[in-house]
């Protein structure tokens, strides 16, 4: 069955991998058998009760199994020695979780004390890699839904990451420079001793950006006795940073937006864009939009939505919110033309591409049904986990091509991982070269999810494909070294 009516013009060179490991399988699917379709909905149904049993309370993280488990029916009873080596089971349980104190002190001496974590979640393709969040919803529950998808995400740029997540439950927001220095530090003296640039690779994500990053290799650097680059990414080009790394999850999902747009025979020009969330991800997506000639009338933080019918201007949203870190709605005092809205009010704002950037669940049903009434075409993530499931199933349902966060916002840690490349190599690479590069793993990207859901019966479900491409190249790894 069709759920798209696409040109094939996608290159299957991807998948010629795990047709020949295909073959190689078949004599042991003689030896088991195959597993009855009622037998592995059974199995599916108490692998995610066994998680939501064994992670009490940890909500996001089970719809984050659920997700990814639910759509690997056809997986197993193609390839039933997954089932037999219990890959699900292991995969869904973290190879190590690191909870731990993070005392620090105000400017005023008075002192406070937060909760670290570091989940490193699967390691068979490469060391744990994956951003840390300082934020004050962080738990244990948040770091292991990012973290389990990045596993996914992580496998499928094709490069040799493991999968991980951490952070704390600090709030830069409001934090002096002093404050956030004490912060990091002290966060960094427990960290380091679980790191290394063959161990465990964090880089940023919300509330950690190049100043957190700073502070936290600083201190890395100075209890270890070591200047060792490759041990986090997302530096600043003038100490081990690549270039194009701040640019490249919102470049590299507007990349990804123009491969899902290509297969259907259009382009990014002149298209109307709303993009929520104003900070890394959603400023250099809106940029790159721009750049392709799309309208970008709306953006969004955690105060208030801007709806800009001209046009965004991205050079005062910048000014605002990456130098200054001010408050969205102070654009208006630049463009008073500019409306104010409630941040969820950005979804009833027409548009033909929506690029939810921001934080997880902040995409629902009813948000679905709005755009799709007002002529959505195409909805990508950029934020991970933004859409919520049964939102998801109504764009399917209307036809709204929708491209999956593990998948669209990869470009990221891909990044990451070529600044790991350019560490090892003591090189740096120009901004021209890192951007191709970029640009050549989106493409592949959007290519392997898109021919994978194709081979797996459904044309254009970017979802299922992810899950299917990102769990096939960790499950052979995990086959390889056996029961570890
Ligand atoms: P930032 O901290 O730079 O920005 C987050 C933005 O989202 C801010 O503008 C914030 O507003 C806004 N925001 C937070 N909560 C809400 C809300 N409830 N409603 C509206 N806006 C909100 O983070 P990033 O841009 O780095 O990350 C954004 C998302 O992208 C996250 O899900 C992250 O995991 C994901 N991601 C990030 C990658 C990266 O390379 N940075 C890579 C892959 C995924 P405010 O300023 O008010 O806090």
């Amino acid at each position: 069955m069709s759920d798209f009516p696409l040109p094939s013009i996608i290159d299957r060179d991807a998948l010629q991998g795990c047709r020949a490991l295909d073959a190689a399988n078949l004599g042991f699917l003689f030896f088991i058998g195959w597993l009855t379709v009622p037998d592995i909905r059974a199995r599916i149904e108490q692998i995610i009760e066994d998680v939501i049993r064994r992670n009490r309370g940890e909500v996001e993280f089970h719809q984050a199994v659920r997700e990814v488990v639910e759509s690997l029916e056809p997986v197993l009873r193609k390839y039933p020695q997954y089932a037999e080596h219990k890959i699900i089971e292991r995969i869904c349980e973290p190879e190590r979780q690191i909870i731990f104190r993070v005392p620090w002190q105000d400017d005023r001496g008075e002192v406070h004390i937060n909760r670290g974590f570091r989940v490193g979640f699967n390691s068979a393709l490469g060391p744990y890699k994956g951003g840390l969040r300082f934020h004050p919803t962080v738990y244990l529950g948040i770091v292991k839904f990012l973290g389990f998808e990045q596993v996914f995400k992580n496998a499928l740029t094709g490069m040799p990451i493991g999968g991980a997540k951490g952070g704390a439950d600090f709030d830069p927001k409001g934090k002096s420079d002093a404050e956030v220095m004490r912060f990091c530090q002290s966060f960094m003296t427990e960290l380091y001793r679980h790191l290394g640039e063959y161990t465990d690779v964090p880089a940023g994500d919300i509330g950690v950006g190049t100043r957190e990053l700073g502070y936290l290799f600083g201190q890395y650097k100075r209890i270890t006795n070591r200047y060792e680059s490759g041990v986090l990414t997302g530096k600043s080009p003038h100490w081990g940073g690549s270039l194009v790394r701040r640019e490249a999850t919102g470049y590299g999902l507007v990349y990804f937006v123009e491969e899902m747009l290509r297969v259907r025979g259009e382009t990014l020009e002149g298209k109307t864009c709303v993009v929520s969330g104003s900070g890394n991800v959603a400023l250099y997506a809106i940029q790159k939009l721009q750049m392709l000639g799309a309208k970008v009338v709306a953006c969004s933080d955690s105060d208030a939505a801007i709806y800009h019918k001209e046009g965004l201007d991205l050079e005062t949203l910048k000014q605002l919110k990456e130098v200054e870190r001010r408050r969205l709605r102070d654009y208006l005092q630049f463009h008073p033309s500019a409306k104010c809205l409630q941040p969820k009010e950005l979804w009833n704002i027409p548009c033909d591409v929506a690029l939810p950037c921001a934080t997880q669940n902040e995409l629902d049903a009813e948000h679905a049904r709005t755009l799709i009434a007002n002529g959505c075409k195409l909805v990508a993530e950029g934020a991970n986990m933004p859409t919520t499931p049964a939102a998801i199933r109504l764009l399917h349902e209307a036809k709204v091509a929708f491209g999956p966060g593990k998948a669209a916002n990869a470009g990221g840690v891909a990044t990451s991982a070529l600044e790991m490349q350019q560490n090892a190599s003591r090189d740096a690479w120009t901004f021209e070269y890192t951007e191709r590069r970029l640009q050549e793993i989106m493409r592949r990207v959007h290519n392997d999810c898109f021919a994978a859901a194709e081979e797996f019966g459904h044309p254009g479900n970017y979802a299922l494909g992810a899950n299917i491409v990102g769990f096939r190249r960790v499950a052979e790894a995990m086959l390889a070294f056996g029961v570890i």
